[in-house]
């Protein structure tokens, strides 16, 4: 090397590949990690089913409902879950709590298409369940694909009946039509956000009338007459529903070399896997360490579900009640000495659309973890902005734990924007900084993400709660 080339080496910062000069042992383990992944994206497409699959394997690996304890101390592992949609865990540390806690936070929900309180509609002998789309979607990706139906309707008794039709290879699937291209001269002159409406987002569900009859809405009624002989319901219990449609294919490696995943909901299903994995190999942390799987981040984090909620509050005044130090102010205090990652994906470059991206400060797919100091949108407002004090102590982790990362900021200046949890958790006064999983096609039904991301966010959150 020349000096020029030794002084570059030494003060460039490093923007290789993660997957140059990898071990051939190590590839093994990511890709088996991402094998393990891609098992659970298949059957946790929604909040409901994340919460329970999340509970089955912390359960197995010792974690106990916070009810159950009277009494916490060091290397205990509890959770509490939050009416099944969003849930937090915690292992007790080493140090006391007052010094803080290391938090890392992700959401569990994904946009979607949700069933209206009144769905269903005949018209022209076809029967319809009309839907209202949750979170930032493109309404065009959501038509002629294979959609299936989760979720719960719950009878004015109480009783509820667990919905989830599509998935199995038995099971019918369901889809939104769109108008041939043969016909849609007109359509295709509305602009790409209006190609298909939010009112034309209804979705075939039957075409057969009941018993032949000739009465009104005739393959209504035998729609309901099917949901009626298998759950017991009427029309009127959609009121008290709660039935998504999400994508029904599988999630899948992807690529001939094999080097990535594509699924649906890895925003942000990713930072939940990779999170609880990271806190299944923590023993007796010296911080205590705790894991936020939150709901409602899609639209705005509202609700008692939703991040903005006190509940988590509650959560952590819990643990200090039963680590048997409560005491009034104790809690902002808690909050103030704390640090957190809010797992959260991060637009990945993407050369297609490059106009989209400013190359120096963006996320590329296989350069490991992405940090973003800030997210937000015209002049970084709404963003908390992490201190340059703490970005520092997070990097000095995953450099002493050679994991790879890079700054992945949220496309060019005033093009649009986004946020995460951070700034709720930054409120409170803890130390906030997003760092996740960089994600190509984020929001569509079928999202792109690389297995050495996955892998080192996976080592990130290690690190951090080891740390
Ligand atoms: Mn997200
Ligand atoms: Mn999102």
């Amino acid at each position: 090397m020349t000096e020029a080339e030794k002084l570059k080496e030494n003060l460039f910062r490093k923007t290789k590949t993660g997957w140059e000069g990898l071990q051939e042992n190590v590839k093994n383990s990511i890709f088996t990690f991402c094998d393990n992944y891609i098992e659970f994206l298949n059957k946790s497409k929604t909040e409901r089913e994340i919460v329970k699959s999340v509970k089955e394997i912390i359960e197995e690996k010792g974690f106990k409902n916070i009810c159950e304890y009277s009494n916490l101390k060091p290397g205990d592992k509890v959770y509490y879950i939050n009416r099944e949609k969003s849930m937090y865990l915690a292992i007790i540390g080493k140090n006391s709590i007052e010094n803080g806690i290391n938090i890392i936070g992700a959401h569990a929900d994904s946009p979607r298409l949700d069933l209206k309180p009144n769905p269903l509609y005949e018209d022209s002998g076809l029967a319809y369940l009309k839907t209202h789309y949750y979170g930032g979607v493109k309404k065009y990706q959501w038509t002629t694909i294979p959609l299936s139906m989760h979720g719960v309707i719950v009878k004015s008794n109480g009783e509820k009946q667990e919905i989830n039709i599509g998935e199995d290879k038995e099971d019918p699937i369901f889809t939104i039509t769109d108008l041939l291209p043969h016909l849609a001269a007109e359509q295709m002159e509305r602009k790409l956000k209006e190609g298909i409406k939010g009112e034309e987002l209804n979705l075939l569900v039957g075409s057969i009338p009941y018993n032949g009859e000739s009465i009104s809405d005739a393959v209504k009624l035998n729609i309901l007459k099917i949901l009626n002989d298998k759950y017991g319901i009427k029309e009127i219990d959609f009121v008290s529903s709660e039935i998504e449609l999400v994508p029904a294919f599988c999630a899948r490696t992807m690529g001939l070399d094999r080097s990535m995943v594509a699924g649906y909901g890895q925003d942000d299903k990713v930072c939940v896997y990779t999170s609880v994995r990271a806190l299944l190999n923590t023993e007796n942390p010296q911080t205590t360490a705790v894991c936020i799987i939150s709901d409602k981040e899609e639209i705005g984090s509202m609700g008692n579900t939703g991040m903005e909620s006190h509940v988590f509050d509650t959560f952590i005044s819990e643990l200090l009640n039963r680590l048997g130090i409560n005491r009034p102010n104790l809690l902002d205090q808690v909050f103030c000495n704390s640090k957190m990652l809010s797992a959260d994906v991060d637009a990945a470059y993407d050369p297609i659309y490059a106009s989209a991206y400013e190359k120096n400060n963006s996320g590329f797919l296989g350069r490991g973890v992405g940090i973003n100091k800030y997210t937000g949108a015209r002049g970084k407002s709404g963003a908390s902005d992490a201190n340059a004090e703490f970005v520092a102590q997070v990097r000095g982790i995953f450099e002493k734990n050679d994991i790879k990362y890079e700054v992945a900021e949220l496309g060019k200046i005033d093009i649009g924007g986004g946020g995460t949890i951070a700034y709720i958790l930054a409120n409170k006064g803890v130390d906030v900084i997003d760092c996740g999983v960089p994600v190509l096609s984020m929001h569509a039904p079928y999202e792109v993400t690389s297995k050495f991301d996955i892998y080192e966010t996976y080592r990130a959150y290690e690190a951090f709660w080891e740390n």
